[in-house]
């Protein structure tokens, strides 16, 4: 018996030294860590309140950035250590750094989020009326499956930028006392043929279209009175005219605030997790440095979920140009600087969902409450579009993450060549940046309603703060 039992105890020890631990993230928390967890994500659900674009996220980043003493910095102007600077590209996309105490020259601690989201943007011509009925033509914005974006309550947020140089901006279907838009469907009774069409054409591009009214301008005759009398309200609310439309950014995005999911309030459901669930703790984790080491340098861009390309996009120069001004300033080169410098990719990757669970290598996938999830490598088929981090580089994060004690996991996004996707990793680890991807694992990926554990988010944040103490 007692040979026994000591049998069973080397087994364990024996297992416990040499196999992988793997244990739900609140088993491994104590209450008050799971309080300053949801103590956190408080703060997160307020910044996707304020920011359901990429414009918007832009500006509540800036504000919150400027009221922790980073200010707007000028290409020339001298830095020092501790100091806190921002820049801002075109209003949608922001690079702010902590100087740290190092030369420049030894490199920087990078985190990069993107702040767009998957959308309907309304189409350069869009108000037409159909039926006596005034609606938006809309153009998908990333990749989406649109039957989902039918019957739900939405919002319109964006510019519209005037000949005389003026922008007017629209925000409306947020308040209660506003209205809301939504692009119908049809009813079940009529459904025969539509229900035979495969998923992906359930609801085709064409017919994301937005109901906006249905009251007619006060004329006995003439025709298109309903879109009339719509202009006309938009004439006197915001005192453009259909034209103006030529020349307008306004993105329909659902409607409402992020919610606590689940009876025991451990889940947020919200639009647009993907990618301001990293965004949010990537922006507290740069506030976070005081003066460190390494120089702390945080990347909020645009256009990443339609593939980086524009201006404001990563594929850009913007970032690299703002280093190479940092560089000049400190005395050294921009490619000095970078082949010395370390990135965490930070954006969302695919949780297990029980309901689908055989698109994933269960061994290989990540799952919610686990933790901030790195991934080596992402991409599709043979990893292509992967940057493929270094085993030594993974290594290192490995390290830092253990000693900080942040939960955390590793995944792959499905099954080999069951699809895949890829981030902005590969076009900072083009600039030859040590780089790996380390993100949020997200449910209903590019849903209107996306689902995180608050867990994974706080432990995004520990990992970021980590990164960058
Ligand atoms: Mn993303
Ligand atoms: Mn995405």
């Amino acid at each position: 018996m007692a040979q026994e039992t000591e049998a069973a105890k080397q087994l364990a020890e024996t297992k416990k030294a040499l196999l992988m631990q793997k244990k739900h993230g609140a088993q491994r928390m104590d209450a008050e860590q799971i309080a300053a967890c949801d103590a956190f994500c408080e703060g997160y659900k307020a910044f996707l309140d304020n920011g359901k674009t990429e414009r918007e996220v832009a500006q509540y980043a800036i504000a919150q950035l400027e009221q922790d003493g980073f200010h707007r910095w000028n290409p020339g102007e001298p830095v020092q250590a501790g100091d806190r600077i921002y820049i801002c590209n075109r209003g949608k996309a922001v690079v702010a750094a902590v100087i740290g105490s190092e030369p420049l020259a030894n490199g920087i601690r990078l985190t990069a989020a993107h702040i767009d989201s998957p959308r309907l943007d309304l189409k350069q011509s869009p108000l037409y009326e159909d039926k006596e009925l005034a609606l938006f033509k809309t153009h998908y914005y990333g990749g989406i499956k649109k039957y989902q974006w039918t019957t739900i309550p939405m919002a319109i947020h964006g510019v519209v930028a005037k000949c005389d140089g003026t922008v007017v901006n629209i925000h409306v279907g947020e308040q209660d006392t506003d209205p809301i838009f939504c692009v119908t469907d049809l009813l079940p009774h009529l459904a025969t043929e539509q229900v035979q069409r495969t998923l992906a054409q359930g609801i085709k591009g064409e017919e994301l279209n937005v109901l906006i009214g249905s009251r007619p301008y006060d004329s006995e005759e003439g025709s298109d009175l309903v879109k009339l009398q719509i202009m006309k309200i938009l004439n006197e609310t915001y005192g453009i005219t259909e034209s103006d439309f030529l020349s307008a950014e306004l993105e329909v995005v659902p409607a409402g605030k992020a919610r606590d999911l689940g009876f025991d309030r451990s889940m947020i459901g919200a639009y647009g997790h993907d990618d301001r669930v990293c965004a949010y703790p990537a922006l507290r984790a740069l506030m976070d440095c005081k003066t460190p080491a390494k120089t702390a340098v945080l990347i909020l861009t645009d256009k990443e979920e339609i593939g980086s390309d524009g201006n404001t996009g990563l594929c850009s120069s913007y970032f690299h140009d703002f280093m190479k001004d940092l560089a000049t300033v400190c005395g050294t080169t921009v490619h000095t600087v970078f082949a010395q410098s370390q990135c965490l990719s930070a954006d969302v990757t695919a949780a297990v969902d029980p309901t689908f669970a055989d698109v994933n290598d269960p061994r290989n996938a990540a799952y919610l409450n686990y933790g901030v999830c790195m991934m080596k490598y992402t991409g599709a088929r043979g990893k292509s579009g992967s940057s493929d981090a270094s085993a030594e580089f993974v290594a290192e994060i490995r390290a830092l993450l253990e000693q900080n004690e942040v939960i955390w996991q590793t995944g792959e996004l499905g099954k080999v060549d069951i699809g895949g996707g890829g981030t902005v990793a590969a076009y900072l680890a083009n600039l030859n940046i040590d780089t790996v991807d380390v993100g949020v694992p997200v449910l209903s990926m590019h849903a209107p309603m996306e689902v995180v554990s608050k867990i994974d988010v706080y432990m995004a944040y520990r990992a970021f703060a980590a990164f960058q103490a």
